[in-house]
């Protein structure tokens, strides 16, 4: 379902765009500094192409137009009632303004708000959880249908003003009414949906109920944007959302690793040489796969069809590129004989 297309600062979400991956950040801004921009740069390094901050007050809105300003990946300012910080905000290179307009109060508040917002070219998503549902909806006993009514009661009061560089997302901890309120979105408007289960849970539950609602809109072609809302790091979100985007063939490029999970047989340690080596796979944006096998019972066979690949084998560790053994290594050997390798690709 294709929709329109809206720019978010340099990046395009929506039309034929290609789906794009969020996170949001996870302390109180407190200070720009090379530290946090370093961190930042990191975070797209590994992907993230949109980056979110809560704005709780006039002082952080200030500090994230300072990071912005200083950053190229687009930021976005997530506010909640207070008009005058989605203003300030509007001062600075902010990408993009997450608000509601039905929280903000009176009109002419908003009016103030979507006037700037469309004089600096700037979206405004307005983002629908259950959690947080006005009170009119919160009695409905569809609740795939409170999340729509209450988006288009939101979609309604911009599009009265004329503004229409939205972006809607719709979010509950709830996978099944999360897929349905969008599907039905999708159905009816033509607006770019961010896609995400909201409040999903700890690592592993939130990566599974994560995965099997957004896989289910993607493969339908519903989702223009996506964030994977983990109580983890803003890393693990990004990684998670970019494996389910390649996994569903929907992003190309980056690297492909194939490990095994290890058993009695393995003569290496796979998941030490990963933490080590990860990161640096993670960043680059190669179309590659590499193989990371624990002995020879598999390792051979996956290692000869990756592009790289490393194997356990007896007290050695074996680096086969393109098919072809090209070093056997003592395993304390493995890391640095494996990036080598690796940068030659
Ligand atoms: S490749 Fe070897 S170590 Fe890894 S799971 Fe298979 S048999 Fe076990």
């Amino acid at each position: 379902m294709k929709s329109i297309a809206v720019q978010v600062g340099s990046v395009t979400v929506g039309g034929s765009a290609p789906i794009s991956i969020q996170t949001m950040w996870k302390r109180p801004l407190l200070k720009v500094d090379e530290s946090l921009i370093a961190e930042v740069n990191r975070l797209q390094a590994l992907g993230c192409d949109i980056l979110r901050f809560a704005v709780p007050d006039m002082e952080t809105a200030d500090l994230l137009g300072e990071l912005a300003s200083r950053v190229s990946i687009p930021l976005v300012a997530d506010i909640h009632f207070d008009y005058r910080l989605a203003l300030r905000c509007l001062d600075y290179p902010i990408a993009k303004i997450r608000i509601n307009p039905g929280n903000i109060g009176a009109r002419w508040k908003v009016e103030e708000v979507v006037g700037k917002a469309k004089d600096r070219g700037v979206p405004i998503r307005i983002g629908v959880n259950h959690g947080s549902l006005p009170k009119k909806f919160q009695d409905l006993s569809d609740p795939a249908e409170a999340l729509l009514a209450a988006a288009e009661e939101e979609i309604e009061i911009l599009e009265s003003l004329s503004f229409r560089t939205i972006i809607v997302s719709m979010k509950s901890s709830d996978t099944e009414s999360t897929v349905e309120a969008n599907r039905r979105f999708a159905k009816e408007y033509s607006y770019p949906l961010h896609i995400g289960i909201t409040e999903a849970g700890p690592l592993i539950p939130g990566i599974v109920r994560s995965t099997l609602a957004l896989s289910e809109l993607l493969k339908e072609g519903i989702g223009s944007t996506i964030r994977i809302s983990l109580s983890d790091s803003p890393e693990t979100e990004i990684l998670t959302a970019k494996e389910l985007l390649t996994a569903l063939g929907l992003r190309k490029g980056g690297i492909r690793i194939i490990s095994c999970p290890r058993c009695g047989r393995s003569g290496f340690d796979v998941q030490g040489f990963l933490k080590v080596v990860g990161e640096k796979l993670q960043q680059d944006q190669r179309n590659l796969t590499i193989a990371v096998m624990g002995c020879v019972v598999n390792g051979p066979g996956e290692s000869r069809h990756a592009d790289l690949g490393i194997t356990g084998s007896g007290d050695k560790v074996v680096i086969f590129k393109k098919g072809k053994i090209v070093q056997t290594v003592r395993p304390e050997e493995a890391v640095e004989a494996f990036l080598k390798e690796f940068r030659s690709l």
